[in-house]
Formats: structure tokens, C-alpha cells, sequence
């Protein structure tokens, strides 16, 4: 039984699964010998391959999407192996947990965190096909990050059909802040008074915001310059069932609201002095909102890292997020459609404002 996506969304990972536990006389998992990662470790090949029988049985509830996500990991606990599985599920308007997420969050159930942290060493996915290249979405990058020794962990995807086995690195899908480009002003491709609108528009916004379980060095303003020259701002916001709103989500939702979709920058602003952090679930939402403007024939947006003394790091946000998971990549025609639709009801709207004016 193999399940294919009927319609993918955001929240669909670009590692496809399938969902049949293998037969008893299946042969064993072998590494491909296209793996990106060569694996010569005997014992973690086979925990790997343990883990996709495992995955394969994992229960999902894709409501929205039907594309399943079928996780696990194994790790060592007191001499014993331990399998923690999970699957991806879906509810409410386009929200979800996705199955890497939830592997690990039942590896911590089972192992606590510590040992989870020391011991996973793989996230392992079944597949039909193993053809994508993504490293997740920016949210479950967060989560692995901080509950993993992330920068030696092994991305695995099983393909069903012939048992192979295929390793990436977790880690080149990642850039931290302190890595990121550093940038003249001149070379930003914006007008000096543009730029100076961003960085006033950020350090305003950080004076606002929510931060009552947030520390300072997370706390961040967030500016974005559209193609219309219009300047938005936003800052973080917490609660206390832990639902952040990041500042780069919220200028986005406000350019959004305004049937803005080409955005130039965004600029984000942390303590004055520090590089500001940049969760990679905002590089996701700055990525999927460049993927307007693309569409439309513009250039990528720029992420812009501000320190608040007029030093400058940046860069096209793709370059934030390497190997992502995008609906731009997975579904264009999803973006095309919206937009299209968008125009039309703009279109409508102004239609109708020239009839009123007409009968007045
Ligand atoms: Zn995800």
C-alpha cells in the first residue's frame, strides 16, 4: 500500500512515505552506495535499519495534506536498544506535528532528555522514493537543535522499494548567525534612506512585543521594506502556553493583511551591540514569503542581520536555509493560484468602487 499526497501543503515534509510494514522474510537494509554520508559502522547501520522497520508502522493522521510521515529513531538506554517512532498529524486550519518531531519527542518520554541528547545519533524516515534533499521545515530544525547534538546528526531516509538506505548530515542544513555574510551597507542593493527606515523601524518595534518567559538576547524586532516602499514592524511575543510569535512571522502577517507580497528586506534587530538570533521557523516564513516575489519575476528577499551600531550581516533568506522545505519547491502552482486569485479579488474590488462612485 503505497500513499501518495492528494493535496500538499506547507506543512508536508519532502521526505514521502509509504506504509507497509515489511514481510518477515524481508532482506535487510543495506547503505546505498549512492549515499551522500558513507556509514561504516556496522551496529548504527543496523539501528538505522531498525528504525525503518519501526517507522514503517508508525500510525499518522495527515487530515489535511494525506501525506504521511513516518518517523524513528533507536538509541542505547542501559545496554538495551530503545525504538522511539512518530508520525506526522494534522488539525484545524493548516497546523501540525510533524514526524520527526514527534520520533524525538517520544525518544525524550522514553529516555529523558539527556540521554536523548547523547544518544540520538539519526532521525530516520521511510520512504517511497527518498528523492528530496530537505533537512525539515525551520520548526522541527529548531527542535532538533535543541534537543540534540545536532551538529553530528544523521538525516536517513529508507526507500521501500529496494531497502536502501541513504545519510545526510542534519548540519548542512544549517547556518548559524555568526556565519552568516557580513555586509557593507553599499552592497545591501537598498537606498541609504531605505535602509536607515529598516533598522529605525526594527529598533522601534523591540521596544515593544511580549516577553514575559522570553530572555533579552531572544527578544528581536523585525522590519520589512515591500516592492511598494511601504515599511511594516513587529516584535516577538510570548505567552504562557509557549505559542511564540516570532517578529519576522508578524511584519510578514502585516505586509500579508495589506495585499503586500513582494517584499524587498526584512531586517532584525536584537539587543543592541549582539547579532540578533533568527529561529529558523521565522527563515522559514521569510523563505515561503520570498517565494511570492519570485514567482512575480523579483529577486529574492534579503535577510538582514542588524547589531544596532551599524554593522550589517545579510544575504538572499534562501542562503539561511539551506536545503529547505518549501511549497515554492513542492507545489508552485499553490503560490500561482493564490496570488492569481488575490489579483482577481483586487481587480473585483476596484471594479466595484468605480461602479459606486458612478451611481453617486
Ligand atoms: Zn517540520
Amino acid at each position: 500500500m503505497t500513499s501518495r499526497p492528494t493535496t500538499p501543503l506547507l506543512v508536508v515534509l519532502a521526505l514521502s512515505t509509504v506504509g507497509c510494514a515489511p514481510p518477515a522474510a524481508s532482506p535487510p537494509w543495506t547503505l546505498s552506495p549512492d549515499s551522500p554520508v558513507v556509514v561504516d559502522d556496522p551496529v548504527l547501520l543496523a539501528r538505522m535499519g531498525r528504525a525503518l522497520d519501526a517507522a514503517a508502522e508508525a500510525g499518522t493522521d495527515p487530515v489535511i495534506s494525506g501525506y504521511h510521515v513516518r518517523a524513528a529513531t533507536v538509541v542505547e538506554h542501559w545496554g538495551r536498544e530503545v525504538v522511539a517512532v512518530g508520525g506526522n498529524t494534522e488539525y484545524g486550519v493548516p497546523q501540525a506535528v510533524h514526524g520527526e518531531v514527534s520520533a524525538l519527542n517520544h525518544a525524550t518520554a522514553l529516555v529523558g532528555p539527556d540521554v536523548a541528547r547523547r544518544e540520538v545519533k539519526f532521525m530516520a524516515f521511510h520512504s517511497s522514493s527518498c528523492a528530496g534533499d530537505s533537512r525539515g521545515c525551520g520548526d522541527c530544525r529548531d527542535y532538533m537543535r535543541a534537543t540534540t547534538e545536532y551538529r553530528s546528526l544523521l538525516w536517513v531516509c529508507g526507500r521501500a522499494t529496494d531497502r536502501t538506505i541513504h545519510v545526510r548530515r542534519f548540519s548542512d542544513g544549517l547556518l548559524d548567525e555568526d556565519d552568516a555574510p557580513d555586509v557593507e551597507r553599499a552592497a545591501i542593493g537598498l537606498a541609504a534612506d531605505d535602509l536607515q527606515r529598516l533598522v529605525d523601524a526594527a529598533t522601534e518595534a523591540r521596544r515593544g512585543g511580549v516577553a514575559l518567559f522570553t530572555n533579552p538576547d531572544r527578544h528581536t524586532g523585525a522590519s520589512a521594506l515591500s516592492a511598494s516602499g511601504r515599511v511594516y514592524r513587529a516584535a516577538g511575543a510570548d505567552d504562557a502556553a509557549f505559542h511564540y510569535r516570532f517578529a519576522v512571522g508578524g511584519v510578514l502577517q502585516q505586509a500579508a493583511t495589506e495585499g503586500d507580497y513582494v517584499i524587498r528586506a526584512i531586517l532584525v534587530e536584537g539587543e543592541p551591540g549582539s547579532w540578533p538570533r533568527v529561529a529558523y521557523r521565522e527563515r522559514q516564513y521569510a523563505f515561503e514569503y520570498s517565494s511570492f516575489g519570485v514567482s512575480r519575476g523579483q529577486p529574492p528577499t534579503w535577510l538582514i542581520l542588524s547589531n544596532g551600531r551599524g554593522r550589517f550581516k545579510g544575504a538572499p533568506v534562501e542562503t539561511f536555509l539551506p536545503k529547505p522545505f518549501s511549497v515554492a519547491r513542492f507545489n508552485p502552482t499553490a503560490i500561482e493560484q493564490f496570488l492569481s486569485r488575490q489579483a482577481r479579488q483586487d481587480q473585483q474590488q476596484v471594479q466595484q468602487a468605480a461602479a459606486t462612485s458612478q451611481l453617486r
